[in-house]
């Protein structure tokens, strides 16, 4: 009760405007309005201790954004309007886990494919700082090891398997070590109950909708001495104000969205990140403000799909609007990912010709060239729409660089279904291919499909598509030979400290000499000396 009241009378006193009445003050009518605040609220529920500890409780209010309210602000205002709500379980904010003992070692480790996964380790380090957690890169070191997974591929799941087992000897070392496994797997029933059984050292799981309540869930784990699994499947709502540890000083990655709603017959993200929710455009731009006044060069706007952006909440105002409006923020540098050709339209292509700081690259994918498999992947575009779409960029950016994602292999392709690819890869010739062997996921439709096409066949179709695109892509770099261009420094090679390493802005790796000495988030001109297919080299001009 004690520690519902010191907490409560926090929340209260930050929302008493500062500046109306002295500190002292302000933290009396704090206690005083909490005490008449909560006894009704409480009074049946005061002995569940642990129901009201949560951070944020599923059925906490999400208010609307009236105006741009500080995420810490909007935070408290859901935490109020919980404690009012009579049917609804309470907010708390993170101090009441300070009793965690200090001094604990935390490591995350990604094992990423996906940028939503790399978004999440930033939040959930965010919440792990807040309440005592240090980083650590070792593993012996670790208090807590939280492998965050990807489940595009079965092969980024046998990793994360493989990872799993690995820890063992970690946790007879040192019982009291927490393992937790979070991101797309745990959103998998299959897989869920797989760890459960198979790997009983894992301590926690959750979800990619519950990490708002990790701090809920770890507390869970430190005092009940017990397993917790904690996965919702339909949590549809987005929550803001979560804290996060940005990965660089200098280049950030923000959602504009989460989950899809496309439903590609071979993916499992609709299913393991739900259906997409746009996040309200003014708290992105105030995200994006909030990183230009901390100095940073580069942002990044995240999302499955994100030309869909705002199709789920508005019915004037879509991606185009928001590039342009975060462009208008003069960050230095801005890019979006990943685009999907359905929902791309001539507005978005006008407002990338409109602003210099749009970087002139984009990650298009593809998947296949083929009529057919693209209809059979549900990806609702023919060949030629791609390649109209393709001209259209070109012809308004001519500088525009292009990546893409090809899938080779998927069930009933055939020979000639696969050259029709290679085709739309000799036409397009981009700078670079993610390409995959085709990978069934339980499921989605298309793991119900006959898959016909032996690994051996795949694998060719695999080394037959990169030895095509790759001298193309070396061959569209030679325009950079003796050429200036900018980069963005992320700073010294590990393995050459007296070379460094950056981005230039369509994209490209660049590997360069300085006579100074430079910190990342620096932006320099480098005139490149040798053009590789992925990089290019060359020395810092002035
Ligand atoms: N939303 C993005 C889009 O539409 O392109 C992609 C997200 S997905 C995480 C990244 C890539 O993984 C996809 O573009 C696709 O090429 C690949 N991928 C997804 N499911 C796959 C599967 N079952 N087998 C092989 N590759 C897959
Ligand atoms: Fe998956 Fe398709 Fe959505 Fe991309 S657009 S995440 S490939 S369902």
């Amino acid at each position: 009760m004690y520690c519902l009241c010191a907490v409560g009378s926090g929340v209260i006193y930050f929302i008493i405007p500062k500046g109306s009445l002295e500190k002292p003050m302000r933290v009396m009518l704090g206690v005083f309005l909490l005490s008449v605040l909560i006894t009704p609220v409480f009074k049946n529920q005061i002995g569940d201790l642990s129901s009201v500890l949560g951070l944020f409780d599923e059925n906490s209010v999400q208010p609307p954004p009236d105006g741009i309210l500080s995420h810490y602000e909007e935070n408290i205002k859901a935490t109020v309007a919980g404690l009012l709500d009579k049917n609804g379980l309470e907010c708390k904010k993170v101090e009441i886990f300070m009793d965690i003992d200090g001094d604990n070692y935390i490591y995350i480790k990604r094992i990423v494919l996906m940028l939503a996964n790399e978004k999440d380790s930033e939040n959930i380090a965010g919440f792990l700082e807040q309440i005592g957690y240090q980083a650590t890169k070792d593993y012996g070191e670790a208090d807590l090891i939280i492998l965050n997974s990807c489940a595009v591929r079965k092969s980024a799941e046998d990793k994360v398997l493989g990872e799993i087992g690995a820890l063992k000897k970690y946790k007879r070392n040192k019982p009291e070590l927490i393992i937790a496994l979070c991101g797309c797997m745990a959103q998998e029933e299959a897989m869920v109950n797989l760890v459960i059984n198979k790997y009983r050292h894992v301590d926690l799981i959750f979800g990619t909708h519950n990490i708002n309540r990790l701090p809920w869930l770890l507390k869970r784990c430190y005092k009940e001495k017990s397993r917790v699994v904690e996965v919702y499947s339909t949590k549809a709502e987005v929550i803001e104000g979560l804290p996060d540890i940005k990965m660089n000083k200098h280049k950030a990655w923000i959602n504009i969205a989460y989950g899809c709603d496309k439903f590609c017959s071979y993916c499992i993200v609709p299913f393991t990140r739900g259906k997409q929710r746009s996040r309200y455009k003014e708290f992105i731009l105030k995200e994006i403000d909030d990183c230009k006044s901390q100095s940073y060069k580069e942002l990044t706007l995240l999302g499955q799909n994100v030309n869909s952006y705002g199709k789920d909440l508005y019915e004037n105002y879509g991606f185009a609007d928001l590039l342009a409006a975060a462009a208008e923020s003069q960050i230095p540098r801005l890019r979006f990912v990943t685009s999907h050709p359905w929902d791309f339209n001539q507005e978005m292509i006008d407002v990338m010709k409109r602003y210099d700081n749009i970087m002139p690259y984009l990650h298009l994918p593809l998947q296949s060239g083929d009529d057919e498999i693209l209809k059979k992947m549900g990806r609702r575009y023919s060949q030629e729409d791609y390649l109209s779409l393709f001209d259209r960029l070109k012809t308004a950016l001519p500088n525009l660089s292009f990546s893409t994602d090809i899938i080779v292999g998927f069930p009933g392709e055939e020979e000639k279904q696969f050259l029709n690819t290679i085709k739309v890869v000799e036409y397009c010739r981009f700078d670079n291919i993610f390409s995959f062997i085709y990978s069934p996921r339980v499921g989605t439709p298309a793991a119900l499909l006959a898959d016909e096409v032996s690994l051996s066949v795949k694998k060719q179709r695999l080394k037959y598509l990169n030895d095509t695109f790759k001298p193309l892509a070396l061959a569209n770099a030679q325009k950079y030979q003796d050429q200036e261009v900018e980069v963005l420094v992320d700073g010294p090679s590990k393995t050459k400290p007296e070379i460094y390493s950056g981005y230039s802005p369509a994209n490209k790796v660049v590997n360069f000499s300085s006579e100074n000495p430079l910190k990342p988030g620096d932006l320099v001109k480098v005139r490149v000396d040798k053009v590789k297919t992925f990089t290019l080299e060359g020395k810092e001009v002035f």
